[in-house]
């Protein structure tokens, strides 16, 4: 019904996760918006970001997702009406019990499960990032059996050069010696700043039209393959660099290692730049919506401005630039990936 859009606009929202790389952008995102806001910490966090988050306003909570009765306790003594969880890929099977808090709370209007990703429903990686898709689909499926009010946030790539053995690749400028491009580099993909995770997550808590539904993240202005990133970046640091090519085999041997968490980012990596996972289907089913249709005035950065930010930080870390290309590397190379782990 439509007067749950009113219900909520003020309602508490609590982040679990909200000292993690995806977290942290939905807490000050939250907290931008104006909404009372709650994060959940561990007990045993030496995470800083906390502080900060209090500091801006935020009520820390010390608690653990994994244990059913302290969470249930605590959303209801506190009222909590949207949970938002960002828990780390390694850790998503922990939501089974906050579900089943949530359930018994009976408080929570909406709930975010751990997803920022792809529609792990339509994609199929090979291991080892198909456990943790199977992980997220298992999470979906007792979600949906409960009846709990549920948004998925399908938000594709995260604004950067996409390492394929960096889990969070927005925190490292883009390559300065050579780039590796992925198969042929024509494959396309979606990227989405840090903050406009955040920020479009949080419009997206308390609208009617995103009630059970995936939403996904797909700016037009953002929509690049990995010759263009490297053009991009090029034109930012004003000289050219080789490209080497990592094949298809280079990246399956790279998940095939078995090394957590790099193989299961290069078995997505693999999946979005060989497979073409986040353009190879359209968004038309009932229960999904495309989130610039849902709000068409909301700009998203550029991946351009974003790229700025790398240079900036780049001139801030005083990291020096070599005028020279180095001599030795052909600029087409086939890389070998030499087993590290098994
Ligand atoms: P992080 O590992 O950076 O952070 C995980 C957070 O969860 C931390 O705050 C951690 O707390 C907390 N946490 C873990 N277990 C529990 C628990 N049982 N109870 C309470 N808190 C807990 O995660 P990421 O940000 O890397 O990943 C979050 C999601 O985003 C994942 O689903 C991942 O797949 C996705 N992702 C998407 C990316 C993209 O490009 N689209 C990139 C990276 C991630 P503590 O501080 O104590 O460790």
């Amino acid at each position: 019904p439509p007067s749950m859009t009113a219900s909520t606009a003020n309602g508490r929202v609590l982040i679990v996760g909200a000292t993690g790389f995806i977290g942290q952008f939905v807490a000050e995102a939250s907290l931008d918006a104006g909404r009372p806001t709650y994060v959940l910490v561990r007990p045993s966090s030496k995470n800083k970001v906390a502080k900060a988050l209090q500091d801006r306003g935020a009520t820390v909570l010390h608690g653990l997702a994994h244990e059913k009765e302290s969470m249930e306790k605590l959303l209801k003594e506190h009222q909590i009406e949207i949970v938002i969880s960002a828990v780390g890929g390694e850790k998503i099977l922990d939501q089974l019990s906050l579900i089943e808090a949530i359930k018994a709370a009976g408080t929570v209007k909406r709930f975010l499960p751990s997803e920022f990703g792809h529609d792990v429903d339509r994609a199929d990686p090979v291991e080892p990032g198909l456990t943790m898709y199977k992980e997220k689909r298992e999470v979906r499926r007792v979600i949906e059996k409960l009846a709990i009010p549920f948004t998925y946030i399908c938000c594709n790539s995260i604004a950067s050069w996409p390492y394929y053995d960096n889990r969070h690749p927005s925190e490292v400028i883009p390559p300065l010696d050579q780039f590796k491009i992925y198969g042929d580099g024509s494959v396309k993909a979606y990227f989405v700043a840090g903050t406009d995770i955040g920020k479009f997550t949080m419009r997206t808590v308390d609208d009617i039209r995103t009630l059970n539904k995936s939403v996904h993240f797909r700016p037009a202005c953002n929509f690049y393959n990995m010759n263009e990133l490297a053009t991009l970046w090029e034109r930012k640091i004003g000289r050219t660099l080789p490209r080497v090519t990592v094949t298809e085999n280079d990246l399956l041997s790279a998940a095939a290692e078995n090394c957590i968490p790099q193989s299961i980012v290069a078995s997505f990596t693999h999946d979005i730049f060989i497979k073409g996972c986040q353009v190879n289907f359209s968004i038309d089913g009932q229960n999904e919506i495309e989130v610039s249709s849902l709000y068409p005035n909301e700009p998203f950065r550029t991946l351009d401005d974003c790229f700025n930010d790398f240079l900036v930080k780049m001139k801030d870390e005083n990291i020096k630039q070599s005028n020279e290309i180095p001599a030795t590397k052909p600029v087409v190379e086939a890389l070998a990936i030499t087993a590290t782990c098994a």
